[in-house]
């Protein structure tokens, strides 16, 4: 079974999938953590853009499942904390619209879906296009007000020191590139249950989404 959650940065997504896929005892595959990878490699690399394709054909990818959560390893190098940059999310964003780079990832993403058999998937186009006939889709949405407000605070804690206002401008910029671009763009499938999140807690999104997994007797 696969749960499909897709959404804009900061609409509480990867925390909220995480919690889903703990609480029902399914892997959590993170979708967004893929993209950052090849940017966090294009730019420790400075490989041109022309270059990607071969850069695709070798990558050397892994989401590990660890006591300590999914750990990203790209080319045997733990990148888990270092891809979480603003920098990078722009990058990631920017690749993203690469026909070639979403044709790659959304193979190596199916591959895991099937494998784990059981599955929480989070990102951009897992309802849409990776898996479009998943049994369960939420679309997570929240002002770009309250979402940059939780990428500041996350980011905050982490030691990073970088101004609300900065991270507001980019978090409507990177919803600008994820919406507008030509290839999977970022919007709700059809048959998702789309979930405001601006004004509620953690709990109460993980509790709505077990509650309609339930609900159609997915558990
Ligand atoms: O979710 P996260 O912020 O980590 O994703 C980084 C970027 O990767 C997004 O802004 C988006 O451009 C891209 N992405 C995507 N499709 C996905 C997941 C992420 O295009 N399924």
């Amino acid at each position: 079974m696969i749960i499909a959650i897709d959404g804009p940065a900061g609409s509480g997504k990867s925390t909220v999938a995480k919690l889903v896929a703990k609480k029902l005892g399914f892997s959590y595959i993170d979708t967004g953590a893929m993209y950052r990878a090849v940017a966090y490699k294009v730019i420790k690399e400075n490989i041109p853009l022309e270059r990607l394709p071969e850069i695709l054909e070798n990558l050397d990818l892994k989401l590990l499942d660890t006591n300590e959560g999914v750990k990203v390893i790209l080319d045997g190098e733990d990148i888990t904390d270092k891809i979480r940059t603003e920098q990078i999310g722009k990058k990631a964003s920017q690749i993203a619209k690469i026909p070639e780079v979403r044709k790659k990832l959304v193979q190596l993403q199916r591959k895991l879906g099937l494998k784990a058999k059981n599955a929480v998937l989070e990102g951009r186009d897992i309802g849409t296009v990776v898996f479009p006939d998943a049994q369960l889709k939420i679309f997570l949405t929240a002002s770009a007000k309250e979402r940059a407000r939780r990428r500041y605070n996350q980011l905050r804690e982490k030691g990073l020191k970088i101004s609300y206002d900065e991270i507001l401008k980019a978090v409507i910029e990177r919803d600008k590139t994820d919406m507008e671009r030509k290839e999977s763009p970022l919007k709700p499938a059809e048959d998702a249950v789309i979930i405001d999140t601006t004004n509620k807690t953690i709990d109460e999104v993980v509790q709505m989404i077990i509650n309609i997994a339930k609900e159609r007797k997915l558990t």
